[in-house]
């Protein structure tokens, strides 16, 4: 059944318009100085994957009726281009297996256009890639441009292992199918001990061969996976001796105000981030709001701190209540997180899943 979503704008609701009021709001500036401009929104929890170190096999997702309507995560977003949110990152869970949500795209790329106005600069997304060969031609006519895809590895019977779901000749076909719809795609891999750490510089060196810029990720502990984290965490600078054994890696001052850094490789010619959540504390230039699919704002993605936007946007005064929710997310925003990986029997630093926040 189609959700019935006409978020088409202008609407007649008594809801947050972006209009020429909306430049008088101010931006979203935390206590600590940093300016927010980017938003993170999830739009499901559920996922047709269950990657190992995301999420547990017999994982229970939230009742459909707890997940924020198209309608509202459309009236979300626009509050938050009206405190002068530019980019919007929309994830998951998998966002691709939410029904109708290329309406969702298609009403956010109507917002892409010049800042002076208002508008939004970026509309992207971060998917599985399992649903990408459906979906890439739609998504590339919204306005998308670029999309994340997670792949830890190139061998089949491995990632039928990992995400317990024999899936990775779909997921090529999407990158496939990205790639021939103009989309860019860069690829995410978790670098997990002993899983695929043998097979990094092979990963990196096919996605360059085919134009993808790479990231990797070390493994971070939110939520009871039924694995051991220690045994899955795989430090990146010990990645990075290994690949500058093998490859010229220089630094790329590329900056997207996030917490990768980059360089390029010269033997591959392709550009390779690394997020190091452990090694290296990417808070200080944090530009960032999460925001689950039942609207709760997560202020940090290692911490506990969150705002309920929700109940403000189903209130009486859903404008009013919301910029004061916003308010009060910045003043909580924390200065960095506090993940550590050194203790075997510790609860995870986070219990939520990363599928409840989004990557
Ligand atoms: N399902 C989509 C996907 O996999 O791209 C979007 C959501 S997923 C939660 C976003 C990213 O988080 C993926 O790149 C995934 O590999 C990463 N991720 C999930 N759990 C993680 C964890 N515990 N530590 C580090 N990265 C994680
Ligand atoms: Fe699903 Fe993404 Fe989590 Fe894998 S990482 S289980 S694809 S939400």
């Amino acid at each position: 059944m189609n959700e019935g979503v006409q978020i088409d704008p202008p609407r007649q609701r008594d809801l947050i318009e972006l209009n020429a009021s909306a430049s008088a709001l101010p931006p979203l500036v935390d206590n600590f100085q940093r300016r927010i401009t980017y938003l993170r929104l999830s739009v499901t929890d559920r996922c047709d994957l269950r990657c190992s170190y995301c999420m547990p096999e017999r994982m229970t997702f939230l009742p459909k009726a707890e997940v924020l309507t198209l309608e509202e995560l459309h009236d979300l977003a626009t509050g938050f281009i009206a405190r002068g949110v530019t980019k919007i990152r929309i994830t998951g869970g998998e966002p691709l297996v939410r029904r109708d949500i290329i309406d969702l795209f298609t009403a956010l790329g109507r917002r892409l256009g010049p800042k002076e106005h208002g508008g939004l600069a970026e509309l992207t997304l971060t998917t599985n890639g399992t649903q990408l060969a459906s979906h890439a031609e739609a998504l590339a006519h919204t306005g998308v441009k670029r999309v994340n895809v997670s792949l830890d590895t190139l061998d089949r019977a491995k990632f039928a292992k990992l995400t317990r779901r024999d899936a990775l000749p779909q997921v090529l076909e999407g990158i496939a199918a990205a790639k021939a719809a103009g989309l860019r795609v860069k690829l995410n891999a978790v670098a997990l001990k002993g899983i695929n750490e043998g097979e990094l510089p092979d990963l990196i060196a096919w996605a360059h061969g085919q134009g993808h810029d790479v990231t990797l990720i070390e493994v971070m502990p939110l939520g009871d996976v039924e694995e051991e984290r220690l045994d899955q965490y795989l430090p990146l600078d010990d990645v990075r001796r290994d690949l500058e054994h093998r490859w010229t890696l220089t630094d790329n001052a590329h900056a997207t105000g996030g917490p990768a850094r980059y360089v390029d490789v010269a033997e591959t010619g392709g550009r390779l981030g690394f997020i190091t959540p452990h090694t290296n504390n990417f808070c200080a230039g944090c530009n960032r709001l999460r925001v689950t699919a039942t609207g709760q704002l997560y202020p940090c993605l290692g911490g506990g701190e969150q705002v309920d936007l929700r109940a403000a946007l189903r209130s009486d005064a859903p404008e009013a209540n919301l910029a004061a929710a916003l308010d009060e997310a910045l003043r909580i925003k924390p200065e960095k997180h506090h993940f550590r990986m050194d203790n075997r029997d510790a609860a995870p630093a986070v219990p939520r899943h990363m599928s409840m926040t989004g990557g």
